[in-house]
């Protein structure tokens, strides 16, 4: 039986025949570096965040590099971030030359647990990069009253949560310096890019420097150099299919957000305790349900999880392993111990199928996988 259905991948892109032929025609126009679609693009999602300032990148990477210079982070600085996410997060923070210090994650939300970013403030401290992960917010209120109070920027990687809100209010909408990513696998995708959104237009113009080999142009004939700048730019390839996307941005949160009540209502209130798998927090209708992820009991291996998952054909993720773990930061002198929850955490987490092109029964075959598998 299971041998007749396809294989169902854990997250899938899905671009619609009218973005496709606007990406034609940009192929056509002559003009497929940044322009047209690139600012009309930016004004799209300026006026989706409430006015704010938005500049497009290439990157959700590099959108939160450039943050960190705006904000002027460098050497001898210290930004507080989280163990369990993609580890861009922490290689930006290395990239300026600044020293990224992790905070364990809270078990329920795998959020920077914020009791531990207090406690790891020193008179270093500049800037905290906090993680929605799958989409889900921190308590927006108390990250800002620490920021606040401690005179701390925020660069937030908003990467995996656009669509997701605070109080209401869209996650870009307010706060610091907010970065989204495009990358293929995001709730809506540009096939790569990301976007900032600024407090203010003087943080953006500067960006813009950092974006483009620092330069600024006067004139007809005249352009200046006056900082140092790389090659972050989006094309209007890239901002075809970012605005092709956009128009679906609320049809795809609501699908992801039935997905995700399906998964809880199949796996029944009894699930956790059977399996001793952790479900994600129970939805308070915040989060865009970017990944829909379980914790899996220290009693099976992930790896072999997911080769059982696979042998039925269903695409199984790990978002993420503990960034202070890897080799990289290993020689910095970062240790097993450090973060115990956010180690545990990155070594059972999996994420489950979730794309909005997904069936019903895709839900269902996935729950009956993992009950068979796990209970
Ligand atoms: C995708 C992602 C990034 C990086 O975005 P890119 O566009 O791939 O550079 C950073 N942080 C998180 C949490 C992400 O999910």
């Amino acid at each position: 039986m299971t041998m007749t259905l396809p294989f169902l991948p854990f997250a899938k892109p899905t671009i619609d025949e009218d973005t496709i032929a606007d990406v034609v025609a940009v192929l056509r126009s002559g003009w497929i570096t940044s322009g047209p679609k690139v600012q009309a693009f930016e004004a799209a999602l300026s006026a989706y965040f409430g006015g704010r300032p938005v500049r497009t990148f290439n990157s959700g990477t590099c959108t939160m590099e450039i943050a960190l210079r705006v904000a002027g982070i460098g050497p001898g600085d210290e930004v507080i971030t989280t163990p369990i996410s993609w580890v861009a997060t922490a290689n930006v923070i290395l990239e300026v030359g600044a020293t990224p210090v992790f905070a364990d994650i809270d078990p329920v939300t795998r959020n920077i647990d914020l009791d531990k970013v207090e406690a790891a403030i020193t008179p270093r401290t500049r800037a905290i990069i906090p993680v929605y992960l799958a989409g889900l917010p921190v308590d927006m209120d108390r990250l800002y009253r620490i920021a606040e109070k401690h005179n701390l920027r925020i660069v937030e990687d908003a990467a995996q949560a656009i669509g997701s809100t605070w109080g209401g209010k869209r996650i870009g909408s307010f706060g610091d310096l907010v970065s989204f990513s495009f990358q293929a696998n995001k709730n809506i995708t540009s096939s790569e890019g990301g976007c900032m959104v600024f407090n203010n237009e003087d943080e953006a113009r500067l960006a813009e420097k950092y974006r483009l080999q620092g330069v600024t142009r006067n004139g007809m004939d005249g352009i200046d150099v006056d900082v140092l700048g790389g090659k972050f730019n989006m094309t209007d390839v890239a901002a075809a299919i970012g605005l092709g996307q956009f128009a679906h941005l609320d049809a795809v949160t609501s699908r992801r957000k039935e997905l995700a009540a399906r998964y809880f209502a199949l796996f029944g209130p009894d699930f956790e305790r059977i399996s001793g798998a952790q479900l994600p927090p129970a939805d308070q209708g915040q989060t865009n349900w970017h990944m829909f992820q379980l914790v899996l009991p220290q009693r099976i291996k992930r790896a072999d999880f997911m080769s059982m998952m696979m042998e039925k054909k269903i695409g199984i993720g790990y978002h993420y392993p503990a960034i202070h773990l890897f080799t990289l930061y290993r020689e910095l002198g970062y240790r097993e111990g450090l973060c115990p929850i956010g180690e545990r955490v990155g070594r059972q987490i999996v994420s489950l199928p979730m794309f909005a092109t997904m069936q019903d029964s895709d839900v269902d075959r996935t729950v009956d996988a993992v009950k068979s598998l796990l209970q």
